[in-house]
């Protein structure tokens, strides 16, 4: 297998170098040039994920100089629980899948620990790689636990001074080195125009390797696709029917797993994308023209996204691969699903994955009792404590993991909102290294 532009005018050397660079040299994104269709259909219900995943790497990595180090790769990523529940013990047929038990309580956690490792393993310890993100929502603290400790990589993270929630703010500054936390004076724009200009200062970025995180990044959507593909066959074999997924959508990065998932074997029946009010993909499912748009706020803000960076990778797919269908769910009936399900049944969902429960409660009866359906629990919902405990009139408790993350003392350097600023801490990094 060889990956290619989603734009076709380029290509990777190998895996190890799309990961290196992020995105091909024409701008597209990194897409396999043929599919390995049928990877996963011999696999069991016994199967595990990590074996799931192995099954499904093998040939990215076949040849790659990172292929002799995947299964402990794997063994390091996925070293926490993602469980099938059934919210609703009414409703057998229905179940969540829960991706927000790993140390930061999102499924950010997957992607961001499996693309550390890979650059761990890629970087040069006296000349390590740089990742320099700037966040507002689940990723910055996902790279900053994922870069602790490590030795081929370093993590730079920009956050907006005083626009953050709380806990958030410790997320992003609880890490210990190689994880630098940077308190920038200004708002998030400005911290992405950094990021940008640094990139863009050939000898700032080659001095420093600086790579970046973002979801675009095939090593994140990889590890993805492969919970996606175990948890299909687990759905499957509940009752022989394919069952449907819905995936509270953003950047696609998580859309574009389950459909390769799906594409590559896995049981996978009907794939929803429940967006929020950010109506880029629901106008595009309904007209066929993609138009992105500036994002707006809403209730769940880690999908506030107005131009998803992985449509160009669905929008490479042929169609029958691609099919799926698109709900956009207002911030007024995000809040009534969560309260709503909270009094059915007591689960309690975050802002994200009620966007998802509310899709399927929309779904018509005859489609609703055709097949299980699977529910994408894409965070921990403590985490939006802010937004959930008024909605369900109670206090939530920390899972272990975030109890962990409260626990830690936290650090972080103030930073102007310029390059000069950024360039001079970069510099700093070298100095005391
Ligand atoms: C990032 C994120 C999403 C959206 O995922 P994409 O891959 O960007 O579509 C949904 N929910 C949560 C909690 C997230 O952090």
């Amino acid at each position: 297998m060889r990956l290619i532009s989603t734009r076709n005018g380029a290509s990777a050397s190998s895996i190890s170098e799309a990961i290196r660079v992020g995105l091909a040299g024409d701008g597209g994104l990194f897409i396999p040039d043929t599919f390995p269709e049928g990877q996963l259909s011999g696999l069991s219900v016994q199967t595990s994920l990590k074996e799931t995943a192995l099954a499904l790497f093998e040939p990215f990595f076949k040849g790659d100089q990172l292929e002799s180090v995947l299964p402990e790769l794997v063994e390091e990523t996925y070293d926490f629980d993602v469980p099938l529940v059934n919210p609703h013990p009414g409703r057998p047929g229905v179940f969540a899948l829960e991706l927000f038990h790993g140390p930061t309580g999102a499924f950010k956690d997957v992607g961001a620990r499996f693309l550390l490792r890979c650059l761990d393993k890629l970087g040069d310890p006296s000349a390590p790689f740089t990742v320099l993100a700037a966040t507002s929502g689940d990723t910055g603290g996902a790279v900053g636990c994922a870069a602790e400790g490590r030795k081929g990589v370093r993590a730079v993270i920009l956050y907006a001074k005083g626009r953050i929630s709380a806990f958030q703010e410790r997320q992003l500054t609880c890490w210990n080195a190689p994880v630098t936390a940077l308190e920038v004076d200004g708002d998030f724009d400005a911290c992405q125009r950094m990021v940008k200009a640094a990139f863009a200062e050939r000898a700032l970025s080659e001095r420093h390797n600086l790579t970046s995180a973002n979801s675009i990044n095939i090593a994140r959507l990889l590890p993805q696709a492969a919970y996606m593909a175990w948890a299909a066959r687990q759905a499957y074999e509940k009752n022989g029917v394919k069952p449907g997924l819905i995936i509270p959508t953003g950047n696609l990065g998580h859309g574009v797993a389950a459909i390769w998932a799906r594409h590559m074997g896995a049981p996978w029946g009907p794939i929803v994308l429940a967006t929020n009010a950010n109506r880029t993909l629901a106008d595009w499912s309904i007209s066929g023209r993609y138009e992105p748009r500036a994002s707006i706020a809403t209730l769940a803000n880690a999908m506030d996204v107005g131009a998803p960076s992985n449509f160009e990778r669905l929008n490479a797919l042929p169609d029958d691969a691609a099919r799926l269908s698109v709900e956009l769910v207002e911030d007024r009936a995000i809040r009534a699903r969560i309260k709503a399900d909270f009094e059915r049944s007591g689960y309690v969902w975050c802002p994200h994955s009620a966007t998802a429960a509310e899709a399927l409660s929309r779904m018509r009866e005859f489609d609703l009792h055709a097949r299980p359906w699977v529910i994408a629990a894409t965070a921990h919902p403590y985490k939006f404590a802010d937004v959930v405990e008024p909605l369900i009139g109670q206090t939530l408790e920390p899972s272990e993991a975030l109890a962990e993350v409260l626990g830690r003392p936290t650090q972080s350097e103030s930073c102007g909102a310029d390059l000069d600023a950024l360039r001079h801490h970069l510099n700093a990094l070298n100095e005391t290294a």
